[in-house]
């Protein structure tokens, strides 16, 4: 029934059946954790292949001549590149394959920033008096992050299901201290959508008063479809050039979600003008990145077809976790009005939004009872939610057993928390 069409009589029957199944569960001591996007062991296990395949010295050898036992090739393994450049429409001559992560690579790039500046800079950012950076919120917590390590004032835009509002943006924008803007295009964590046409066309042709403008364009999910027919994402490169605005646009994604979480490989992107920029400064970095990892996830993917092919088991182990979610929320919660969810047609992630004020509480009952939640505002700049009602559901890494005990904790604890805070208004005495 929808709770608040109850009378108050009836929210204290409800809160009594609700606190005897929260009690009755909270006995069982269970240690259960949706807290981060991690692939389940399952998913792990569809990588075996790549540790397995024999890698010999003849094998490091590649078509071209290069031997990747050695130093060289800076911007990454000329196959590699065309991969990423396949999978994403990302020319191969703007593509660099680094290292494991590309958050290494984001905060690099705002590191470089801060020290040595951007095309377009007056002076290095660290000299700027003031600087902001625009979170779209529910969004990121590690990008916030970043910008908040380094100093920016984080402004908070809000989420829409077209991706950011571009109204809040482009008024934010005629500000000459806001830096840039945190961006996860497709299958943004966590609220699962994908940026409109539109959203990539604003974006892209928005005036800013900050000649150094940076538009970090962090396409983690690129290629994690979740249904058959995935999201179409508009491109932002060719979309930017339309503009001359392509400097702005910093691109990255990897494997992690592909092969192993922390053991793959990632890719940044940027227009000519930037490589030319970034090169000399990025380079006496290192001598190259890890081309025998590279090598592996060569010959394991091969090319499109087989990583889209690999991507699509994925989908099929996620898809269930997701569902078991899905059943338990629409089961236990869909008649009771008191909280509202995304469908993901990818990525990791379920938002899901309860009432006003009963996120935090929410997330201690889990705590209580065992289930480990991304803490309540983790999602919001400063890990301040100013409506307290949003949380990040990560079902992808328990097994399927825990994930449906999971579940029943957080569905029980969501109601507890909203009866909770009819009762007090209505001055019940419930304790
Ligand atoms: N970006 C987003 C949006 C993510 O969700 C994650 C992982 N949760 C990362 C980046 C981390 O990527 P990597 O492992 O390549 O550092």
């Amino acid at each position: 029934m929808n709770y608040q069409n109850m009378t108050a009589e009836e929210r204290l029957w409800e809160y009594r059946r609700v606190k005897a199944a929260y009690d009755a569960l909270s006995k069982e001591k269970m240690s259960l954790d949706i807290s981060r996007g991690k692939p389940s062991a399952e998913q792990l296990d569809l990588s075996e292949g790549m540790l397995s395949m024999p890698l010999t010295g003849a094998e490091c050898i590649t078509e071209e001549g290069i031997d990747c036992r050695n130093y060289g090739l800076y911007e990454g393994l000329p196959q590699i590149r065309r991969l990423f450049s396949k999978l994403t429409g990302v020319k191969e001559e703007q593509i660099l394959v680094a290292g494991n992560s590309s958050l290494a690579l984001m905060y690099d790039t705002i590191s470089r920033a801060m020290i040595f500046g951007l095309a377009g800079s007056k002076r290095p950012w660290c000299f700027e008096e003031k600087r902001k950076f625009l979170c779209p919120a529910p969004g990121y917590d590690r990008h916030f992050a970043i910008t908040e390590r380094f100093g920016f004032e984080l402004i908070t835009v809000d989420m829409t299901d077209q991706g950011p509002d571009m109204d809040q943006v482009e008024e934010y924008v005629k500000d000459p201290t806001v830096k840039g803007i945190w961006c996860v295009p497709m299958y943004s964590n966590p609220t699962g959508i994908t940026y409109s046409d539109e959203t990539v066309e604003r974006l892209a042709k928005m005036q800013t008063a900050a000649p150094d403008f940076l538009l970090m364009w962090d396409n983690a999910y690129a290629i994690h479809d979740l249904k058959s027919h995935g999201d179409r994402l508009k491109d932002i490169f060719a979309t930017s050039e339309k503009y001359g605005t392509e400097d702005r646009v910093f691109y990255y994604t990897s494997f992690s979600k592909v092969t192993y979480a922390g053991g793959a490989i990632a890719m940044m992107a940027m227009s000519l003008n930037n490589i030319n920029i970034m090169r000399p400064i990025q380079a006496v970095r290192t001598i190259g990145y890890d081309k025998i990892n590279q090598l592996r996830h060569l010959l394991f993917l091969k090319d499109e077809a087989t990583t889209r092919a690999h991507m699509q088991k994925h989908a099929q182990i996620i898809r269930r976790k997701f569902d078991i979610l899905y059943r338990a929320l629409e089961e236990d919660l869909a008649d009771t009005g008191i909280a509202h969810w995304s469908k993901a047609r990818g990525g990791y992630f379920i938002s899901l939004n309860t009432e006003d004020g009963c996120a935090k509480r929410t997330h201690a009952l889990c705590k209580a009872a065992g289930l480990t939640l991304t803490p309540a505002g983790a999602t919001f700049p400063y890990g301040i939610d100013p409506r307290d009602r949003n949380l990040r559901l990560a079902p992808t890494y328990p097994p399927d057993e825990e994930l449906v005990k999971a579940a029943k904790i957080l569905t029980c604890s969501i109601k507890l928390a909203t009866l909770e805070k009819y009762l007090a208004k209505e001055n019940m005495q419930y304790l």
